[in-house]
């Protein structure tokens, strides 16, 4: 496995590989990895003939008083689970390849970055859609992996290589999770152990709330049971609880529907969503 460290490295292993006619597949990441890439690493190797993985945490996503800092990093661990997984490339660029001095575009994904998440991370998805941008491009992968644990990313992906028109597949991913529930996130290495302890109750939450809308709730109805389950937690704070589109994030029309919460126990900042499907 390579460890290519610059773009012009990168850039050009990933034409090599363009040049045999080889099919890439590509997983994003900003490292300290788990289970969960591991699947999105493992898929893109199973449908293509070379796997990168980029390991890179991107400032431009994190606000002011975010975790940009304190992100746990572990490079040594990272490689060994992507080799492990079959990894063919690591990308791992510093911030100054990625962001050279002069760096002054940005992608905006108008209204769909507005939304949930988006209210409470403002430019939170404008670095996503940036740094995700530039990278499809130094690797242009036939296929591009992406997890539905990160659902408004994913849809956000969507539409930017859309409107762009990107020639790269982005393919959704189903979230992986601890056998308690609680969907796997670097940033669950945050939770004190009573936190810990809380956090399976957010997809508990998700569980009565998709068994309510399954048995013909109303949105506000299945929205106000979330919240009050997650309430009862006592020390967590819920920035939101929506039931949406799957595709415009915005309120449902059609019988195809998304539960999605974003939840703070103490300073860490956990989300979940799941599918919905009326009987
Ligand atoms: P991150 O390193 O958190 O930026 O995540 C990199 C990619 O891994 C994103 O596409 C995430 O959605 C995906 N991912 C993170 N956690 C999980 C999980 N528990 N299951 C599946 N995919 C995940």
């Amino acid at each position: 496995m390579t460890v290519a460290s610059t773009k012009k490295a990168m850039v050009a292993l990933a034409r090599r590989w363009a040049r045999q006619g080889r099919s890439i597949g590509f997983v994003p990441t900003m490292g300290s990895l788990h289970e969960g890439h591991a699947s999105l690493i493992r898929r893109a190797r199973k449908e293509n003939a070379r796997v990168a993985v980029s390991i890179f945490v991107n400032p431009k996503q994190f606000g002011p008083d975010e975790d940009y800092a304190r992100y746990p990093r572990s490079f040594a661990a990272d490689r060994r689970l992507c080799a492990a997984a079959g990894a063919d490339a690591i990308y791992h660029p510093t911030v100054e390849q990625v962001y050279p001095p002069g760096f002054a575009s940005s992608v905006e994904v108008a209204g769909l970055s507005e939304r949930l998440c988006g209210a409470f991370r403002p430019g939170h998805f404008r670095g996503v859609a940036t740094v995700v941008l530039k990278l499809l491009e130094t690797v242009r992968p036939t296929r591009a992996y992406f997890g539905e644990k990160d659902f408004q990313q994913l849809v956000i992906v969507r539409r930017m290589a859309d409107d762009l028109d990107l020639d790269c597949r982005i393919v959704g991913c189903p979230t992986v999770r601890e056998k308690d529930g609680l969907a796997l996130s670097s940033r669950n290495a945050y939770l004190s152990d009573e936190e810990r302890g809380a956090a399976p109750a957010i997809r508990a939450a998700l569980e009565l709330g998709a068994k309510l809308w399954t048995e013909g709730k109303p949105r506000e109805r299945v929205e106000a049971a979330v919240k009050e389950t997650l309430a009862a937690l006592g020390s967590a704070t819920i920035d939101y609880a929506s039931v949406v589109d799957p595709e415009t994030l915005a309120e449902p029309t059609g019988p195809r529907a998304r539960l999605l919460a974003a939840v703070r126990l103490g300073r860490t900042r956990l989300i979940d969503n799941l599918p919905l499907r009326r009987r």
